[in-house]
């Protein structure tokens, strides 16, 4: 394997450059930006193949002055007071807690699956020990909980996994349950009281004018140049630079030399709708799950995150499909160990820093990129780092 160097060699002595040159406008890119910029007083280019900052998160006013997430909802939670307070010195915030239905033998359900869900989909009146025992009644004995469909049906049994888990998990990842990690599932929880709040953070809010306004914010010291609409492989041989940070599919930058990263990707089908008169939204929260009707996964109504008030209304639908955007690492096994190899290989490059979703192939949620990204410019700030 060549050295970075080899393969991109710097521009002749004396040219201007840039102490770091930042690939990716994301969370990941956008906090390293501001982070090397406002508190080491270095000079940043942040590059970005996209026309806009953000990444994944950016947010943009449709046609119809509506304000929606392009590549999909995004709610913001974290339990960090650092990610928090770090995130608040660049916006203000609405408080907002998620809430989402899955439609489940005709009936809208909360999900995570509490004690309203069972009371109202059996027609019960159990108290919340009463759905405990019921949950062990029905709980399957694993001998090793391996994949998401054991995660499952250890913990509820096999017909709520198979009304609630089941197809939405094939749909999403085009895998049955039990060929995945137990890391997807193990995401939702289940809970015994009557908490319909998807998420339980102790932060839970959106950015007050949106995630684009924050960015703005973010890659606004004067130390930051941003080049849009740009591959980082065009510009990467003619603009003198220092250090690398590099925030892209980790596979695509070694040249998938070890074979391609398996990823997940989304159709995002987007919709502005009229509303009946006196009514604000269309439907009873963000979040509908479709997990057994439709190709479809989930519609989310964008107007309960944001708080606009409109004459309208703007929904997206998300179909799940293997080409496009690099969306989900796919968490099996020998995905892991492929990610493996290329992450010795990133090991050895002094002059370049991975970090992200992409770059180190994991399923992070936005305060978790920005947590890592202030975690690696302390390391960064140590003596004798690059
Ligand atoms: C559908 C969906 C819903 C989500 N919902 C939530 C949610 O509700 N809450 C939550 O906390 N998280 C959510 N996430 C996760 C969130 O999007 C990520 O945690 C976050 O955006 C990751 O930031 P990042 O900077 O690592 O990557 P990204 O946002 O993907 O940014 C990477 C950037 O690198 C750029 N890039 C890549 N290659 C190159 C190149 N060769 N040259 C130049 N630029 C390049 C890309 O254009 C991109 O802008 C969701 C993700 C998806 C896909």
């Amino acid at each position: 394997m060549q050295s970075y160097r080899q393969r991109f060699p710097l521009p002749p002595a004396g040219a201007a450059g840039f102490d770091y040159l930042i690939v990716g406008a994301g969370f990941a890119g956008s906090v390293m930006a501001e982070r090397l910029a406002s508190q080491a007083g270095q000079r940043v280019l942040v590059v970005d193949r996209r026309p806009h900052a953000g990444g994944n998160a950016w947010d943009h006013y449709n046609a119809d002055g509506l304000l929606v997430h392009p590549y999909g909802p995004h709610i913001f939670h974290t339990n960090s007071a650092e990610v928090f307070a770090y995130l608040s010195q660049f916006t203000r915030w609405r408080p907002y807690q998620h809430r989402v239905l899955a439609s489940v033998d005709g009936q809208l359900l909360p999900m995570p699956i509490n004690l309203d869900t069972i009371n109202r989909l059996y027609g019960l009146q159990l108290s919340s020990e009463e759905v405990e025992a019921f949950f062990q009644q029905r709980a399957e004995a694993v001998p090793a909980v391996r994949t998401s469909e054991d995660v499952v049906v250890s913990r509820i049994g096999r017909e709520l996994y198979n009304k609630f888990f089941r197809g939405y998990t094939r749909k999403q990842w085009d895998l049955d349950p039990s060929e995945l990690d137990a890391s997807v599932t193990a995401r939702v929880p289940v809970r015994c009281n009557r908490d319909g709040r998807y998420f339980t953070d102790t932060y839970q809010a959106m950015p007050l004018h949106g995630y684009a306004a924050l960015f703005d914010r973010l890659l606004a010291h004067p130390n930051i140049r941003l080049m849009l609409n740009t591959d980082y492989r065009d510009i990467v041989h003619c603009v003198p630079w220092r250090h690398m940070i590099y925030t892209g599919p980790i596979d695509t930058f070694f040249d998938q030399c070890f074979g391609a990263l398996p990823y997940r990707s989304l159709r995002f089908e987007h919709q502005t709708l009229p509303l009946p008169p006196g009514r604000e939204h269309l439907q009873p929260c963000a979040t509908l799950n479709y997990p057994n009707d439709y190709a479809y996964t989930r519609v989310t109504e964008f107007k309960h995150l944001t708080g606009q008030l409109h004459p309208a209304t703007a929904v997206v639908y998300e179909y799940p499909q293997a080409q496009g955007d690099p969306y989900y690492p796919v968490p099996r096994p020998e995905n892991t160990a492929l990610y493996r190899r290329y992450e010795a290989e990133a090991a050895q490059l002094k002059d370049v820093t991975f970090i992200g979703r992409l770059a180190t192939y994991k399923y992070y949620n936005m305060d978790q990129v920005v947590a890592q990204a202030l975690s690696q410019f302390k390391q960064l700030q140590r003596p004798g780092t690059p």
